[in-house]
């Protein structure tokens, strides 16, 4: 459940960041923390991407990446793109290259000029004397499309001709830097780098986006803080390999609550590893969730629930509040449209009469359910004041309802006459 935002203030001020435009999206500069996602479809197989990057879209993913990693699928790229325009979804679309980067996006100009970002990892451009050459060819197909690019490091794939010579001249120097500490160094010196080269070949600051994804906890905190502290480019966060279900949100939530606290990070991906069968909107809903419970953003109305206790031996309440929340993430879509301002709604599902009228009086609408033994009467509050008792079995559906007429008389055209 969404619960309250802490007031904005007792927040640390954002780092100041040069702002990119990525599409239509502006990322950094003091732009609201963006969130963004990945398809898992093959590129290739436009029918399915199209879908999952509508999907990501309508769940609120602000920027979506999908992978680049062979002919078929810089060729499907223009086509998804014509597709998603012709179903409305003008979300923005990030190429992720690996390997054959600057030849796909040689050999494919409709791609290189359909996507609205590159995402080059430095550590697998290219090895040797062909790593320079092949990065600095992705970067001038950037600057001729005028495309930014996000230089996305990723432990996994750290370039080990710059970790080899850290960790030989961390000996040769008696320093007493640990290998972990070492490694985070040789990240952060990867992406500066790469940002320091591209700069070079001609790449303007503002087209220019960095990232160091690390799958520990502490070890994305460390090396964020580095990154922030030497640069004043956009940052992406994400930890990468966060894992599946609990453990991946906790962890992704853990590491960059703590960076976004201190202002660092201007947008955001949650990397969960689906299960079988399960939705990849989910990492969008865990991103909007952190970002407003954070008080960054407001996204989707919030829905107070108790967590339920022995004084509760029915599950009514709990299928109240799962159904409230259900309905709406489903139709906030439709609702953002229709209803401006919607995401500021409060709702309140309580258990019993302990805290249940207590925090319904706080929500915009509540409704306190009876406990075990208690008369079986729910009281719905609306705007502070206890508006109805409802009782009998169609609880639920009824006050589905008033939540549904609620909106339409604050957010929809009706509002004036409510006001
Ligand atoms: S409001 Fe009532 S049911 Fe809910 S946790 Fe508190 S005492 Fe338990």
């Amino acid at each position: 459940m969404l619960s309250q935002s802490p007031p904005v203030d007792q927040l640390m001020p954002r780092r100041a960041s040069i702002g990119v435009m990525v599409g239509n999206v502006a990322v950094g500069g003091g732009a609201p923390v963006v969130v963004q996602s990945m398809t898992n479809t093959d590129t290739a197989d436009i029918d399915a991407t199209v879908a999952q990057v509508a999907a990501l879209h309508r769940a609120g993913s602000e920027i979506v990446r999908i992978t680049v990693d062979r002919d078929e699928a810089a060729a499907a790229v223009p086509r998804i793109r014509e597709r998603l325009e012709r179903l409305g979804v003008n979300v923005p679309l990030v190429g992720d290259f690996h390997y054959i980067g600057h030849k796909l996006l040689a050999d494919h100009p409709a791609c290189a000029e359909a996507l609205a970002k590159y995402r080059i990892n430095p550590g697998n451009v290219g090895f040797r004397e062909k790593r320079d050459r092949q990065f600095g060819a992705i970067v001038e197909t950037a600057i001729r499309h005028d495309k930014p690019v996000r230089i996305g490091v990723n432990w996994g794939s750290l370039d080990q001709e710059l970790l080899t010579r850290l960790m030989d001249e961390n000996q040769a120097t008696g320093s007493k830097l640990t290998a972990t500490e070492v490694m985070r160094e040789a990240i952060v010196q990867s992406a500066l780098l790469s940002a320091d080269l591209a700069e070079e070949i001609g790449l303007p600051r503002e087209k220019i986006i960095l990232s160091a994804k690390v799958s520990q906890v502490q070890d994305l905190i460390s090396v964020y803080v580095e990154l922030a502290r030497r640069s004043d480019h956009a940052l992406h966060l994400g930890l990468t390999e966060a894992g599946m279900g609990s453990k991946g949100i906790v962890a992704s939530s853990a590491a960059m609550g703590i960076l976004l606290q201190q202002g660092i990070g201007d947008t955001i991906r949650v990397s969960l590893t689906p299960e079988p069968g399960g939705d990849r909107t989910r990492e969008v809903q865990v991103a909007q969730e952190l970002l407003q419970t954070m008080g960054f953003r407001q996204f989707v109305p919030v829905v107070a629930a108790c967590p339920g206790c022995g004084r509760t031996t029915s599950t009514v309440f709990q299928e109240l509040a799962r159904t409230i929340q259900d309905d709406i993430h489903a139709n906030m879509p439709e609702w953002r449209k229709r209803y401006p301002g919607v995401e500021e709604l409060k709702v309140a599902v309580m258990g019993c009469i302990v805290n249940g009228p207590g925090e319904s009086k706080h929500a915009d609408i509540g409704i306190s359910l009876p406990g075990t033994g208690e008369t079986p009467a729910a009281p719905v509050f609306i705007d502070g004041r206890k508006a109805v008792t409802l009782r009998g079995p169609a609880i639920a559906a009824e006050f589905q309802k008033l939540v549904a007429d609620y909106i339409e008389q604050r957010f929809g055209n009706g509002r004036a006459a409510a006001e």
